[in-house]
């Protein structure tokens, strides 16, 4: 359902951050990207809905290339696709419910989502997506009253009321903590699971993609070097593959997230 052809992305910089990328990823896979930082996996998610263009190659989704697709073709296409972020990218100053609407204004003119009449609808839709990570009883109150992990659950309650069929998560759990971490990752996996939306998300962290994945892709410097079930994704063979141990980055990238979080 998506596939990869040949793809390779390079920045204009010369910076070659995917080389010849082939994969299909089938409807309702739980499909996790590790890799050491800067090897693509921040790229290559973002070319499954455009957010970067490829340089070489095509990205289909359901045998329909959204590389080459233009104007209302790559509008519907983009709706297929929900994503979360590390950051959130909620409107922090908005409530709960009308940062879970804004998933919705793929399917309405533009003129009608400046005025803010989604129809009624579309309000089911947001409180079904929030009962989903259970927020329900947060929907009036303004989203950055939350805590980390629940302004996180609110994105994934936008992404959910797209109704899309591909969810893309940026390494959404890198600025949680593990309780909260949990909680993220049981949301996506439910949602996997009772919904059948295909998950690809990008970990750095090896202990939590063996929890939650089906299927594990190894990209490094740009290419894939791993691509296989968890059950093959031992430590051993990941060593093997990058020299050093991915679980090792996960301490480094925490532990630098933990300095960050003391000095501000
Ligand atoms: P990862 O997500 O695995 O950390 P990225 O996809 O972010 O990797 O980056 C892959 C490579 O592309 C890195 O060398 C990175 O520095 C480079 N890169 C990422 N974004 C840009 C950009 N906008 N311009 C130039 N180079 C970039």
């Amino acid at each position: 359902m998506i596939t990869f052809k040949q793809v390779s992305k390079q920045y204009k910089n010369g910076t070659k951050a995917l080389n010849n990328v082939d994969l299909t990823i089938e409807q309702g896979e739980f499909v996790v990207i590790v890799g050491l930082s800067g090897a693509g996996k921040s790229t290559l998610l973002r070319t499954i809905n455009r957010l970067h263009d490829v340089t070489e190659g095509t990205v289909e989704i359901d045998g329909v290339a959204i590389t080459e697709a233009r104007g209302k073709k790559l509008y519907t296409l983009r709706r297929d696709v929900g994503m979360i972020f590390q950051q959130f990218n909620i409107v922090k100053r908005s409530s709960v419910l009308k940062n879970v609407l804004a998933g919705r204004v793929g399917y309405h003119s533009t003129l009608r989502m400046i005025l803010g009449l989604f129809p009624k609808e579309d309000k089911g839709i947001a409180f079904e997506a929030l009962r989903r990570v259970n927020l329900l009883d947060k929907a009036y109150v303004r989203a950055d009253q939350l805590s980390g992990g629940q302004q996180q659950r609110v994105s994934i309650a936008r992404a959910l009321a797209q109704e899309p069929k591909i969810f893309l998560a940026d390494e959404p759990v890198a600025s949680l903590d593990p309780l909260t971490t949990k909680q993220v990752m049981d949301d996506l996996q439910r949602i996997n699971r009772d919904l059948g939306i295909t998950m690809v998300v990008n970990l750095h962290s090896m202990e939590i993609a063996r929890r939650y994945a089906t299927r594990i892709i190894g990209l490094k410097a740009g290419e894939v070097v791993f691509d296989g079930p968890i059950e093959e994704a031992t430590p051993k063979r990941f060593m093997g593959i990058y020299g050093e141990s991915l679980e090792d980055e996960d301490q480094k990238q925490n532990s630098d997230h933990e300095q960050k979080e003391a000095v501000q």
